[in-house]
Protein backbone atom coordinates (compact mmCIF):
# COMPACT_ATOMS: atom_id res chain seq x y z
CA UNK A 1 0.00 0.00 0.00
CA UNK A 2 1.30 3.31 -1.32
CA UNK A 3 0.42 5.61 2.19
CA UNK A 4 2.13 8.60 0.67
CA UNK A 5 -0.25 8.94 -2.31
CA UNK A 6 -3.40 9.35 0.26
CA UNK A 7 -3.43 12.58 1.14
CA UNK A 8 -6.95 12.94 1.45
CA UNK A 9 -7.93 12.54 4.91
CA UNK A 10 -11.12 11.01 4.88
CA UNK A 11 -9.33 7.79 3.13
CA UNK A 12 -8.00 7.30 6.59
CA UNK A 13 -11.07 5.87 7.81
CA UNK A 14 -11.48 3.51 5.25
CA UNK A 15 -10.83 0.20 5.87
CA UNK A 16 -9.45 -2.07 3.87
CA UNK A 17 -8.23 0.60 1.63
CA UNK A 18 -6.47 -1.23 -0.97
CA UNK A 19 -4.61 0.95 -4.11
CA UNK A 20 -3.59 -1.77 -5.57
CA UNK A 21 -7.20 -4.19 -5.97
CA UNK A 22 -9.84 -2.06 -4.87
CA UNK A 23 -13.62 -3.93 -5.30
CA UNK A 24 -15.76 -1.56 -7.56
CA UNK A 25 -17.93 -0.73 -4.89
CA UNK A 26 -15.54 0.58 -2.59
CA UNK A 27 -13.94 2.40 -5.82
CA UNK A 28 -17.41 4.41 -6.78
CA UNK A 29 -17.94 5.28 -3.15
CA UNK A 30 -14.85 6.54 -2.45
CA UNK A 31 -15.25 8.97 -5.76
CA UNK A 32 -18.39 9.99 -4.40
CA UNK A 33 -16.38 11.69 -1.29
CA UNK A 34 -14.68 14.01 -3.55
CA UNK A 35 -17.41 15.15 -5.65
CA UNK A 36 -18.87 18.83 -5.23
CA UNK A 37 -21.68 19.73 -7.53
CA UNK A 38 -21.44 22.60 -9.43
CA UNK A 39 -23.74 25.86 -8.46
CA UNK A 40 -23.51 28.63 -11.08
CA UNK A 41 -26.84 28.24 -12.98
CA UNK A 42 -28.14 30.12 -16.15
CA UNK A 43 -31.60 30.60 -17.58
CA UNK A 44 -31.85 28.61 -21.18
CA UNK A 45 -34.70 28.38 -23.63
CA UNK A 46 -36.75 24.86 -23.20
CA UNK A 47 -35.78 23.80 -26.29
CA UNK A 48 -32.51 24.04 -25.61
CA UNK A 49 -32.69 22.44 -22.58
CA UNK A 50 -32.15 18.53 -23.52
CA UNK A 51 -29.86 16.53 -20.84
CA UNK A 52 -29.49 19.62 -18.67
CA UNK A 53 -30.35 19.52 -15.28
CA UNK A 54 -32.91 21.65 -13.69
CA UNK A 55 -31.13 24.21 -10.87
CA UNK A 56 -34.25 25.00 -8.06
CA UNK A 57 -37.73 23.23 -7.95
CA UNK A 58 -39.86 23.91 -10.01
CA UNK A 59 -43.45 24.52 -8.75
CA UNK A 60 -46.54 25.05 -11.30
CA UNK A 61 -47.94 28.33 -11.54
CA UNK A 62 -51.30 27.23 -12.45
CA UNK A 63 -53.95 24.28 -12.44
CA UNK A 64 -53.85 21.45 -14.95
CA UNK A 65 -56.18 21.27 -16.48
CA UNK A 66 -57.03 24.86 -15.92
CA UNK A 67 -60.64 24.75 -16.16
CA UNK A 68 -62.94 21.85 -15.96
CA UNK A 69 -62.96 20.30 -19.45
CA UNK A 70 -64.68 17.14 -21.63
CA UNK A 71 -62.56 13.83 -22.32
CA UNK A 72 -64.92 13.33 -24.86
CA UNK A 73 -66.53 14.11 -28.20
CA UNK A 74 -70.41 13.94 -27.15
CA UNK A 75 -73.40 16.31 -25.41
CA UNK A 76 -72.94 18.18 -22.10
CA UNK A 77 -75.75 17.43 -19.92
CA UNK A 78 -77.34 18.33 -16.68
CA UNK A 79 -77.25 14.27 -15.08
CA UNK A 80 -80.52 14.17 -13.19
CA UNK A 81 -82.25 16.69 -16.00
CA UNK A 82 -82.00 13.71 -18.07
CA UNK A 83 -84.04 11.22 -16.67
CA UNK A 84 -86.29 13.52 -15.66
CA UNK A 85 -86.62 14.32 -19.46
CA UNK A 86 -87.30 10.78 -20.10
CA UNK A 87 -83.68 10.75 -21.91
CA UNK A 88 -84.53 13.30 -24.72
CA UNK A 89 -82.79 16.67 -24.45
CA UNK A 90 -82.90 19.86 -27.23
CA UNK A 91 -79.69 20.93 -28.12
CA UNK A 92 -79.07 24.74 -27.57
CA UNK A 93 -75.15 24.90 -29.36
CA UNK A 94 -72.01 23.93 -29.43
CA UNK A 95 -69.17 24.15 -27.25
CA UNK A 96 -65.52 24.11 -29.08
CA UNK A 97 -61.96 23.50 -27.94
CA UNK A 98 -60.86 26.98 -27.25
CA UNK A 99 -64.41 28.64 -27.81
CA UNK A 100 -66.99 27.43 -25.35
CA UNK A 101 -70.39 27.78 -25.10
CA UNK A 102 -71.41 30.93 -23.77
CA UNK A 103 -75.14 31.12 -22.49
CA UNK A 104 -76.19 28.65 -19.66
CA UNK A 105 -77.97 25.11 -20.05
CA UNK A 106 -81.35 25.15 -18.76
CA UNK A 107 -83.87 22.14 -17.87
CA UNK A 108 -84.54 19.50 -20.92
CA UNK A 109 -81.72 21.17 -22.56
CA UNK A 110 -78.00 19.86 -23.95
CA UNK A 111 -74.83 21.13 -25.68
CA UNK A 112 -72.58 19.20 -28.26
CA UNK A 113 -69.25 19.45 -26.91
CA UNK A 114 -66.06 18.38 -28.51
CA UNK A 115 -63.14 16.98 -26.45
CA UNK A 116 -61.29 19.37 -24.86
CA UNK A 117 -63.92 22.00 -24.62
CA UNK A 118 -64.77 23.74 -21.45
CA UNK A 119 -67.84 22.44 -19.72
CA UNK A 120 -71.08 24.70 -20.41
CA UNK A 121 -72.84 26.38 -16.91
CA UNK A 122 -75.41 24.18 -15.51
CA UNK A 123 -73.82 21.16 -17.21
CA UNK A 124 -72.23 18.48 -14.60
CA UNK A 125 -71.31 15.60 -16.98
CA UNK A 126 -70.87 14.62 -20.65
CA UNK A 127 -72.23 11.80 -22.62
CA UNK A 128 -70.37 10.31 -25.83
CA UNK A 129 -71.71 10.57 -28.83
CA UNK A 130 -71.58 7.23 -29.94
CA UNK A 131 -74.20 6.66 -26.81
CA UNK A 132 -77.18 9.05 -28.73
CA UNK A 133 -79.31 9.57 -31.76
CA UNK A 134 -79.49 12.84 -33.16
CA UNK A 135 -82.61 14.12 -34.85
CA UNK A 136 -82.30 17.61 -35.98
CA UNK A 137 -81.47 19.63 -32.50
CA UNK A 138 -83.56 16.65 -30.58
CA UNK A 139 -80.98 14.46 -29.09
CA UNK A 140 -81.99 10.81 -27.69
CA UNK A 141 -79.92 9.19 -24.98
CA UNK A 142 -79.73 5.29 -24.68
CA UNK A 143 -78.37 5.29 -21.61
CA UNK A 144 -77.54 6.72 -18.28
CA UNK A 145 -75.78 8.77 -16.82
CA UNK A 146 -73.45 9.09 -14.15
CA UNK A 147 -72.94 12.76 -12.46
CA UNK A 148 -69.84 14.14 -13.41
CA UNK A 149 -69.07 11.51 -15.90
CA UNK A 150 -66.32 12.42 -18.46
CA UNK A 151 -65.35 15.34 -17.24
CA UNK A 152 -61.57 16.21 -16.30
CA UNK A 153 -61.75 18.52 -13.64
CA UNK A 154 -59.23 21.81 -12.59
CA UNK A 155 -55.95 20.83 -11.07
CA UNK A 156 -56.75 17.19 -11.50
CA UNK A 157 -53.40 16.29 -13.00
CA UNK A 158 -51.41 19.05 -11.00
CA UNK A 159 -52.28 21.81 -8.55
CA UNK A 160 -51.27 25.17 -8.42
CA UNK A 161 -48.13 25.60 -6.13
CA UNK A 162 -47.15 21.76 -6.22
CA UNK A 163 -43.37 20.75 -6.66
CA UNK A 164 -43.72 19.09 -10.19
CA UNK A 165 -39.87 18.67 -11.14
CA UNK A 166 -36.89 18.74 -8.45
CA UNK A 167 -33.80 20.03 -8.08
CA UNK A 168 -31.01 18.17 -9.61
CA UNK A 169 -33.92 16.60 -12.21
CA UNK A 170 -32.12 15.26 -15.51
CA UNK A 171 -34.18 16.88 -18.81
CA UNK A 172 -35.41 14.49 -21.18
CA UNK A 173 -38.01 14.86 -23.63
CA UNK A 174 -40.54 14.26 -20.80
CA UNK A 175 -39.67 17.25 -18.79
CA UNK A 176 -39.44 19.40 -21.63
CA UNK A 177 -43.03 18.63 -22.82
CA UNK A 178 -44.11 19.12 -19.16
CA UNK A 179 -42.53 22.32 -18.64
CA UNK A 180 -44.01 23.98 -21.78
CA UNK A 181 -47.21 22.56 -20.51
CA UNK A 182 -47.29 24.83 -17.61
CA UNK A 183 -46.30 27.83 -19.48
CA UNK A 184 -42.53 28.17 -19.21
CA UNK A 185 -40.65 29.48 -21.63
CA UNK A 186 -37.48 29.37 -20.13
CA UNK A 187 -36.03 27.93 -17.30
CA UNK A 188 -32.77 27.71 -14.67
CA UNK A 189 -30.19 25.07 -15.11
CA UNK A 190 -26.91 24.36 -13.64
CA UNK A 191 -23.84 25.11 -16.06
CA UNK A 192 -22.73 22.42 -18.10
CA UNK A 193 -20.03 20.88 -17.13
CA UNK A 194 -16.51 21.70 -19.15
CA UNK A 195 -14.81 18.78 -19.69
CA UNK A 196 -10.88 17.95 -21.11
CA UNK A 197 -10.20 15.26 -22.90
CA UNK A 198 -7.02 13.80 -24.41
CA UNK A 199 -5.60 10.53 -25.33
CA UNK A 200 -1.62 9.67 -24.61
CA UNK A 201 0.22 7.24 -26.67
CA UNK A 202 3.40 7.58 -29.16
CA UNK A 203 1.83 4.83 -31.50
CA UNK A 204 -1.68 6.78 -32.24
CA UNK A 205 -2.49 8.15 -35.40
CA UNK A 206 -5.42 10.98 -36.37
CA UNK A 207 -7.66 9.08 -38.17
CA UNK A 208 -7.86 10.56 -41.89
CA UNK A 209 -4.02 10.30 -42.02
CA UNK A 210 -1.98 7.02 -42.88
CA UNK A 211 -0.66 4.33 -40.66
CA UNK A 212 3.29 3.72 -40.64
CA UNK A 213 4.41 0.48 -39.00
CA UNK A 214 3.60 0.11 -35.21
CA UNK A 215 1.05 2.86 -35.64
CA UNK A 216 -2.69 2.63 -35.00
CA UNK A 217 -5.89 4.82 -34.72
CA UNK A 218 -6.42 6.85 -31.77
CA UNK A 219 -10.31 5.94 -31.09
CA UNK A 220 -10.91 6.61 -27.67
CA UNK A 221 -11.28 10.11 -27.56
CA UNK A 222 -13.86 9.77 -30.59
CA UNK A 223 -15.80 6.90 -27.75
CA UNK A 224 -15.35 9.78 -25.12
CA UNK A 225 -16.84 12.34 -27.32
CA UNK A 226 -19.70 10.24 -27.88
CA UNK A 227 -20.24 9.43 -24.14
CA UNK A 228 -19.45 12.90 -23.32
CA UNK A 229 -22.06 14.42 -25.72
CA UNK A 230 -24.65 11.91 -24.76
CA UNK A 231 -24.57 13.31 -21.16
CA UNK A 232 -24.67 17.13 -22.29
CA UNK A 233 -21.06 18.58 -21.51
CA UNK A 234 -18.78 21.32 -22.67
CA UNK A 235 -16.05 19.06 -24.28
CA UNK A 236 -12.97 20.44 -24.43
CA UNK A 237 -10.59 18.44 -26.98
CA UNK A 238 -7.19 18.40 -26.80
CA UNK A 239 -5.92 15.74 -28.96
CA UNK A 240 -3.21 13.27 -28.78
CA UNK A 241 -0.37 13.94 -26.37
CA UNK A 242 3.12 12.47 -26.65
CA UNK A 243 4.20 9.76 -24.27
CA UNK A 244 6.51 12.54 -22.10
CA UNK A 245 6.36 13.28 -18.91
CA UNK A 246 7.05 17.46 -19.95
CA UNK A 247 4.11 17.12 -22.37
CA UNK A 248 1.47 15.51 -20.46
CA UNK A 249 2.77 18.05 -17.60
CA UNK A 250 1.60 20.89 -19.43
CA UNK A 251 -1.21 19.26 -21.06
CA UNK A 252 -2.38 18.71 -17.80
CA UNK A 253 -2.01 22.02 -16.37
CA UNK A 254 -3.68 23.50 -19.16
CA UNK A 255 -6.80 21.60 -18.80
CA UNK A 256 -7.13 21.73 -15.30
CA UNK A 257 -6.97 25.93 -15.94
CA UNK A 258 -10.05 25.63 -18.06
CA UNK A 259 -12.10 22.59 -17.09
CA UNK A 260 -14.00 21.28 -14.42
CA UNK A 261 -13.01 17.65 -15.31
CA UNK A 262 -9.98 15.95 -16.95
CA UNK A 263 -10.19 12.80 -18.79
CA UNK A 264 -7.03 10.78 -20.34
CA UNK A 265 -6.72 7.45 -21.95
CA UNK A 266 -3.99 5.17 -21.99
CA UNK A 267 -0.50 5.63 -19.81
CA UNK A 268 -1.98 4.30 -16.52
CA UNK A 269 -1.14 0.60 -16.95
CA UNK A 270 2.19 -0.95 -15.28
CA UNK A 271 5.58 0.81 -16.50
CA UNK A 272 3.38 3.79 -17.92
CA UNK A 273 1.68 4.39 -14.91
CA UNK A 274 4.74 5.97 -12.72
CA UNK A 275 5.04 9.17 -14.18
CA UNK A 276 1.36 9.36 -14.33
CA UNK A 277 1.57 9.05 -10.32
CA UNK A 278 4.31 11.48 -9.77
CA UNK A 279 2.69 14.23 -12.11
CA UNK A 280 -0.49 14.18 -9.82
CA UNK A 281 1.49 14.51 -6.96
CA UNK A 282 3.02 16.72 -8.35
CA UNK A 283 0.32 18.56 -9.07
CA UNK A 284 -2.58 17.20 -6.97
CA UNK A 285 -3.29 14.04 -5.50
CA UNK A 286 -3.79 10.57 -6.48
CA UNK A 287 -6.38 8.64 -5.00
CA UNK A 288 -6.51 4.76 -6.44
CA UNK A 289 -4.61 3.17 -8.80
CA UNK A 290 -5.75 -0.31 -9.57
CA UNK A 291 -9.21 -1.83 -9.30
CA UNK A 292 -9.97 -5.56 -8.72
CA UNK A 293 -11.89 -5.29 -11.85
CA UNK A 294 -11.80 -6.78 -15.77
CA UNK A 295 -11.43 -4.96 -17.90
CA UNK A 296 -10.23 -1.57 -16.56
CA UNK A 297 -7.68 -2.78 -13.85
CA UNK A 298 -5.77 0.53 -14.22
CA UNK A 299 -7.62 3.47 -13.68
CA UNK A 300 -6.63 6.78 -11.52
CA UNK A 301 -8.53 9.18 -9.96
CA UNK A 302 -7.38 11.94 -8.01
CA UNK A 303 -7.82 15.98 -8.36
CA UNK A 304 -5.26 18.56 -10.36
CA UNK A 305 -5.74 21.64 -8.67
CA UNK A 306 -9.64 21.73 -8.47
CA UNK A 307 -9.93 20.03 -11.55
CA UNK A 308 -11.18 16.46 -10.90
CA UNK A 309 -9.08 13.81 -12.85
CA UNK A 310 -9.79 10.35 -14.35
CA UNK A 311 -6.90 8.67 -16.09
CA UNK A 312 -8.92 5.54 -17.98
CA UNK A 313 -6.94 2.59 -19.09
CA UNK A 314 -5.41 2.98 -23.06
CA UNK A 315 -7.57 -0.11 -24.51
CA UNK A 316 -10.97 0.65 -26.01
CA UNK A 317 -13.14 -1.47 -24.49
CA UNK A 318 -11.68 -1.08 -20.81
CA UNK A 319 -12.04 3.10 -22.08
CA UNK A 320 -15.75 2.53 -22.00
CA UNK A 321 -16.18 0.06 -19.00
CA UNK A 322 -14.76 2.26 -16.34
CA UNK A 323 -16.24 5.28 -17.95
CA UNK A 324 -20.11 3.63 -17.49
CA UNK A 325 -19.08 2.08 -14.39
CA UNK A 326 -17.52 5.16 -12.63
CA UNK A 327 -17.01 8.24 -14.51
CA UNK A 328 -20.73 8.81 -15.75
CA UNK A 329 -21.93 8.64 -12.74
CA UNK A 330 -19.67 10.84 -10.85
CA UNK A 331 -20.10 13.45 -13.89
CA UNK A 332 -23.77 13.44 -13.13
CA UNK A 333 -23.25 14.03 -9.49
CA UNK A 334 -21.11 17.15 -10.46
CA UNK A 335 -23.57 18.01 -12.94
CA UNK A 336 -25.58 18.56 -10.00
CA UNK A 337 -27.68 15.22 -11.00
CA UNK A 338 -29.08 12.66 -8.26
CA UNK A 339 -27.81 9.65 -10.18
CA UNK A 340 -29.47 6.38 -9.71
CA UNK A 341 -27.91 3.37 -9.69
CA UNK A 342 -27.50 1.44 -12.72
CA UNK A 343 -30.91 -0.58 -13.81
CA UNK A 344 -30.19 -4.68 -13.56
CA UNK A 345 -32.09 -7.90 -13.43
CA UNK A 346 -31.48 -11.25 -14.23
CA UNK A 347 -30.93 -13.72 -17.40
CA UNK A 348 -30.04 -17.02 -17.98
CA UNK A 349 -26.47 -17.62 -19.76
CA UNK A 350 -26.58 -19.48 -22.94
CA UNK A 351 -22.39 -19.93 -23.17
CA UNK A 352 -20.62 -21.02 -20.60
CA UNK A 353 -17.82 -18.42 -19.49
CA UNK A 354 -14.51 -18.54 -18.23
CA UNK A 355 -13.73 -16.54 -14.59
CA UNK A 356 -11.29 -16.80 -12.38
CA UNK A 357 -12.56 -15.22 -8.63
CA UNK A 358 -10.97 -12.00 -7.41
CA UNK A 359 -12.61 -9.78 -10.02
CA UNK A 360 -15.74 -8.02 -10.86
CA UNK A 361 -15.75 -8.76 -14.91
CA UNK A 362 -17.76 -7.15 -17.08
CA UNK A 363 -18.29 -9.20 -20.14
CA UNK A 364 -20.20 -7.95 -23.29
CA UNK A 365 -23.72 -9.36 -23.98
CA UNK A 366 -26.28 -9.98 -26.30
CA UNK A 367 -29.95 -9.67 -24.65
CA UNK A 368 -32.29 -11.23 -26.62
CA UNK A 369 -35.82 -13.21 -25.32
CA UNK A 370 -36.83 -16.69 -25.94
CA UNK A 371 -40.20 -17.75 -26.98
CA UNK A 372 -40.94 -18.81 -23.82
CA UNK A 373 -40.96 -15.02 -23.10
CA UNK A 374 -37.63 -15.69 -20.42
CA UNK A 375 -34.28 -13.28 -21.12
CA UNK A 376 -31.31 -15.17 -22.47
CA UNK A 377 -27.58 -13.28 -22.66
CA UNK A 378 -24.94 -14.86 -24.72
CA UNK A 379 -21.46 -13.47 -24.65
CA UNK A 380 -20.19 -11.26 -27.88
CA UNK A 381 -17.51 -13.93 -28.25
CA UNK A 382 -13.56 -13.23 -27.94
CA UNK A 383 -13.77 -10.73 -24.52
CA UNK A 384 -9.91 -9.48 -25.36
CA UNK A 385 -10.04 -5.58 -23.49
CA UNK A 386 -9.05 -3.92 -27.50
CA UNK A 387 -11.91 -5.54 -29.18
CA UNK A 388 -14.39 -2.22 -29.68
CA UNK A 389 -17.10 -4.23 -31.45
CA UNK A 390 -17.42 -6.22 -28.86
CA UNK A 391 -19.09 -3.58 -27.74
CA UNK A 392 -20.82 -2.11 -30.95
CA UNK A 393 -22.33 -5.72 -30.98
CA UNK A 394 -23.52 -6.45 -27.41
CA UNK A 395 -26.66 -4.30 -25.78
CA UNK A 396 -25.67 -5.64 -22.22
CA UNK A 397 -23.19 -6.00 -19.39
CA UNK A 398 -23.02 -9.44 -18.17
CA UNK A 399 -21.63 -8.62 -14.46
CA UNK A 400 -20.06 -11.25 -13.04
CA UNK A 401 -19.54 -10.72 -9.50
CA UNK A 402 -15.72 -10.75 -7.72
CA UNK A 403 -16.10 -14.05 -5.87
CA UNK A 404 -17.98 -15.85 -8.65
CA UNK A 405 -15.78 -18.38 -10.45
CA UNK A 406 -16.59 -20.23 -14.39
CA UNK A 407 -20.36 -19.68 -15.00
CA UNK A 408 -21.92 -22.84 -16.84
CA UNK A 409 -24.14 -22.75 -19.54
CA UNK A 410 -27.71 -21.96 -17.99
CA UNK A 411 -26.76 -20.02 -14.83
CA UNK A 412 -28.60 -17.40 -13.79
CA UNK A 413 -26.23 -14.26 -14.50
CA UNK A 414 -27.06 -10.33 -13.39
CA UNK A 415 -27.09 -8.17 -16.52
CA UNK A 416 -26.84 -4.19 -17.52
CA UNK A 417 -28.42 -2.81 -19.81
CA UNK A 418 -26.76 -0.31 -22.11
P1 LIG B 1 -1.62 1.91 -22.46
O1 LIG B 1 -2.50 1.87 -21.25
O2 LIG B 1 -1.23 3.30 -22.84
O3 LIG B 1 -0.48 1.00 -22.31
O4 LIG B 1 -2.50 1.37 -23.64
C1 LIG B 1 -3.01 0.06 -23.63
C2 LIG B 1 -3.42 -0.37 -25.03
O5 LIG B 1 -4.43 0.50 -25.51
C3 LIG B 1 -2.30 -0.29 -26.04
O6 LIG B 1 -2.42 -1.36 -26.93
C4 LIG B 1 -2.55 1.02 -26.76
O7 LIG B 1 -2.01 1.05 -28.05
C5 LIG B 1 -4.06 1.09 -26.77
N1 LIG B 1 -4.51 2.48 -26.80
C6 LIG B 1 -4.09 3.46 -25.98
N2 LIG B 1 -4.67 4.63 -26.29
C7 LIG B 1 -5.51 4.37 -27.33
C8 LIG B 1 -6.39 5.19 -28.10
N3 LIG B 1 -6.55 6.49 -27.85
N4 LIG B 1 -7.10 4.59 -29.09
C9 LIG B 1 -6.93 3.28 -29.35
N5 LIG B 1 -6.12 2.47 -28.66
C10 LIG B 1 -5.40 2.99 -27.66
MG1 LIG C 1 0.20 4.16 -23.92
Amino acid sequence: MESQHLTLSTLASMEDYDPNSMPVEQARQLIKQFLAPVTEHESIKVQDAFHRTLASDVMSPLNVPPHDYSSMDGYAVRAADLADSGNKLIKIGTSFAGHGFEGAVGAGECVRIMTGATIPAGCDSVVMQEQTKVDGDQIEFSVTCKRGQNIRLVGEDIQQGAVVLAQGQRINAAEMGLLASLGFAEISVFRKLKIAIFSTGDELVQPGKPLAGGQIYDSNRFTLIGLLTELGAEILDMGNIRDDKNAVRSALQKASSQADVIITSGGVSVGDADYIKELLDELGEVVFWKLAMKPGRPLAYGKVGNCHFFGLPGNPVAVMVTFLQFVRNALWELMGQHPKPVFSFQAICTTPIKKAAGRTEFQRGILTQGEDGVWQVQTTGEQGSGILSSMSNANCFIVLPMEQGNVEKGSVVQIQLF
